[in-house]
């Protein structure tokens, strides 16, 4: 998708060019003052921006970054730099936003914050390796724009616009197809499918981005969703508190306030992209009634370490943000460098729990292959189960056993031919003794307080 595709395609639309200047950003949270890197960025590559436009979404969004030249009229490319991102723009086009962008450290050649945004020559180098549309969105869509996977839910894609174009992003196929928005007609044709189809209770509104519609717009969605009364709950994916936190203005939540359970995923994958503009964004929501879960994405260099994971989520609890999911990244062509092996996923939360509170932890998810369906992954604390007892092992490694209420457990567990288990675990451990390593890990975190 070229600039001009996508500003051809916005202004067909009506988008965002029709909205008058948006409210100046209100102060109800007390936030930090931004961090070195994304205030000295701010001031050294947009110096005359007044702060009026700066936390004015429509003045973001038309300002994104979308070309190599543009980019290296901002921030120091080498001339290898400037003709590799050229090449895998004619593939994988690039957008960032000038929030965004402030974001980024320069001066790192592997910040975490640039391998989102930056195009990589990996991306066209691997691009053989994967699959365009690994999920099978394709085949599950049961009208143009509508996903049909669970019984209970439907997915709508509004828009495959963003403010920001991330490198791992799994519609990655849509990039080449220019900007596009479902018209009237065809958001008619999904409505009148979720109204025939009772069963569903859950609407996804994403895209690419549907934030990036109008206000006016996204309600003359919501508000027909609302019309139909199995539709018990509106959920939006959006990533804009990340890379467009000034979209959540005054207009959007006063608009969201109006309708009832509205649920909102956001994508945070790293800590420093938990700045005061998110902050203030989140707070916002929060106070319109709508709670914020994220859904990051594991990957490679950008948020694979134990402490780079419970960093994330501390920072997000401290935003009243949920870390809900943790996803691991999908086999989307043009993303393999960015992508961990699965067993990293479940590394990591073995070295979070325990840590840091059950809140901190997200669920590791495998979106499957061909349309299989979300699965959690976690650490097995399960050893063995026989008959009554179950052997269970906790975060420093020390074994327990544990027993079923008497009578209740079905004779086929730990049976052969459906016969109950004649053999009765025995580890010779009393009410009050595990098997302990023999580091003594409990000891060792222990604050022994003495009277
Ligand atoms: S915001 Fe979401 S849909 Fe848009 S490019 Fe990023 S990952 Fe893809």
């Amino acid at each position: 998708m070229t600039k001009s595709a996508m500003a051809a395609t916005s202004q067909a639309s009506g988008q965002v060019e029709e909205e008058p200047p948006g409210a100046a950003a209100r102060s109800e949270v007390d936030v930090e003052p931004p961090s070195s890197t994304a205030d000295s960025n701010r001031n050294r590559l947009f110096p005359h921006i007044p702060e009026e436009a700066w936390n004015d979404w429509r003045w973001q969004f038309r300002h994104r970054i979308h070309t190599v030249e543009e980019l290296a009229e901002l921030v120091p490319l080498t001339t290898r730099e400037q003709a590799q991102i050229k090449l895998v723009t004619t593939k994988y086009p690039l957008s960032v936003t000038p929030h965004y962008l402030s974001l980024i450290n320069f001066n790192d050649p592997d910040d975490p914050i640039r391998k989102q945004a930056i195009p990589s020559f990996q991306e066209i180098a691997l691009a053989d390796i994967g699959l365009e549309d690994p999920l099978a969105e394709e085949r599950d869509s049961v009208v143009p724009g509508l996903v049909h996977r669970y019984p209970d839910r439907v997915l709508m894609l509004l828009t495959n616009l963003c403010p920001m174009l991330c490198r791992h992003c799994t519609r990655k196929r849509e990039w080449q197809h220019g900007g596009w928005v479902r018209t009237p007609g065809e958001i008619e044709t999904m409505l009148d499918y979720i109204r025939r189809n009772t069963g569903i209770r859950d609407v996804i509104l994403s895209g690419g981005d549907p934030l990036t519609l109008s206000t006016h717009r996204l309600e003359w969605v919501i508000s027909r969703l609302r019309q139909i009364e199995h539709v018990e709950i509106i959920r939006i994916g959006t990533r804009c508190p990340v890379v467009l936190p000034q979209r959540i203005d005054d207009e959007l939540c006063d608009m969201l306030s109006k309708y009832g359970a509205i649920w909102l995923n956001t994508h945070f994958n790293h800590p420093r992209e938990v700045t005061p503009e998110s902050a203030l964004a989140c707070d916002r929501l929060l106070r319109c009634g709508v709670p914020v879960n994220n859904q990051s994405v594991l990957l490679r260099g950008v948020n694979d370490t134990v402490e780079t994971q419970t960093k994330l989520s501390h920072e997000l609890l401290k935003i009243k943000v949920r870390p809900y999911y943790l996803f691991q990244c999908d086999e989307v062509q043009g993303t393999e460098h960015l992508r961990t092996p699965v067993e990293t996923g479940i590394e990591i939360l073995e070295g979070m729990r325990g840590h840091t509170s059950g809140l901190a932890i997200p669920t590791f998810v495998i979106d499957l292959p061909q349309g299989g369906g979300k699965i959690p992954l976690q650490p097995n604390y399960v050893l063995a189960q026989l008959g009554e007892e179950w052997i269970l092992r906790n975060y420093q490694n020390r074994i327990f056993q544990y027993r079923n209420p008497r009578g209740l457990t079905s004779p086929t567990n730990g049976s052969k031919n459906g016969k109950r288990a004649s053999t009765h675990l025995d580890l010779s451990l009393d009410k009050n003794s595990v098997l302990a390593p023999a580091s003594g890990a409990r000891d060792e975190n222990r604050v022994i307080v003495r009277s």
